[in-house]
């Protein structure tokens, strides 16, 4: 970076001409008095100047444009959430959007449009969850981050109040099992506090693939302990904000899979996007 000195000198050096006035704002102390320093004024480009009102205009400047960028890539920290703390089990999803989301069933158009309507909603800052259900495949991963990119709004760089929004999406398997090595990996950042309160903080939050990090999708084993208190510890601290679940399995699973407590806790406020078409009747129990 170029120091301040060379910065206003350069010029003033160019095309200076000594006037025969002085600025009198300047002073130094001696003893306990502050002094007047006259300082001769110039003639840089055709106008009477002060170099030293001028070096301090620069300075201060410097200083003012120095602290909006700290202030700034501070707000900035928000928006980027979403591309620099998501955990994917599957990086191609860090892609979707609406638009390149594939539609070739009308259920999928239904749902699409469903999702952008909820949207809509969220960003007129209403509060409810939106919950996708359905059978692998039919692109809930891809509706949910898409959501997100709708949701993750930067910054105002005019107004200094405006922090943006922070968006999270956390595939539960992948955070289950990074939570999981952090136990007998030290060096790990994604600890379970970690991981919750990044949870937790997050303005909008996809929780992906629920029920899959229990691995029991098809058994009837049940959640284990640090997944329970993980979600219960990330639904408390979201009640007054949306999350977004999307899960293949049916809600009778679930709560097999996790405290009837929990599962109830999960389905307050819900809204349903159910890819039924596509889905084994048989096992979508669904109570909607
Ligand atoms: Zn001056």
């Amino acid at each position: 970076m170029q120091s301040i000195k060379s910065v206003a000198v350069g010029p003033l050096n160019a095309r200076m001409t000594f006037h025969s006035d002085f600025c009198e704002k300047h002073t130094y102390t001696r003893g306990n008095k502050d002094v007047v320093k006259p300082v001769r004024m110039m003639i840089l480009n055709g106008k009477v100047v002060c170099p030293r009102c001028e070096l301090e205009a620069d300075e201060k400047k410097l200083q003012r444009d120095l602290e909006s960028q700290i202030e700034f890539s501070q707000r900035t920290k928000n928006f980027n959430t979403l591309e620099k703390r998501s955990m994917f089990r599957d990086r191609t999803v860090s892609r979707a959007t609406f638009d390149n989301y594939d539609v070739s069933e009308p259920e999928e158009t239904k749902n699409k449009n469903r999702m952008m309507d909820l949207i809509k909603h969220l960003q007129q800052g209403e509060v409810f969850n939106i919950f996708l259900q359905g059978l692998p495949g039919v692109g809930k991963s891809h509706l949910g981050y898409a959501a997100l990119k709708a949701l993750n709004v930067p910054p105002d760089p005019d107004n200094p109040k405006d922090m943006g929004k922070s968006c999270l999406f956390i595939n539960m398997e992948e955070a289950a099992s990074a939570i999981k090595d952090s136990f007998s990996n030290k060096e790990s950042k994604y600890t379970e506090p970690y991981v919750t309160q990044l949870m937790g903080d997050a303005d909008y939050l996809v929780i992906d693939d629920l029920g899959a990090e229990t691995g029991s999708e098809h058994s009837d084993s049940r959640a284990s302990d640090f997944i329970h208190r993980l979600i219960y510890k990330v639904t408390s601290a979201r009640q007054d904000k949306a999350t977004i679940y999307t899960t293949n399995l049916t809600s009778k699973k679930l709560y097999q899979m996790y405290d009837s407590k929990l599962v109830s806790r999960i389905m307050q406020k819900q809204q349903y996007i159910v890819f039924k078409e596509t889905s084994d009747k048989r096992e979508m129990e669904l109570p909607f």
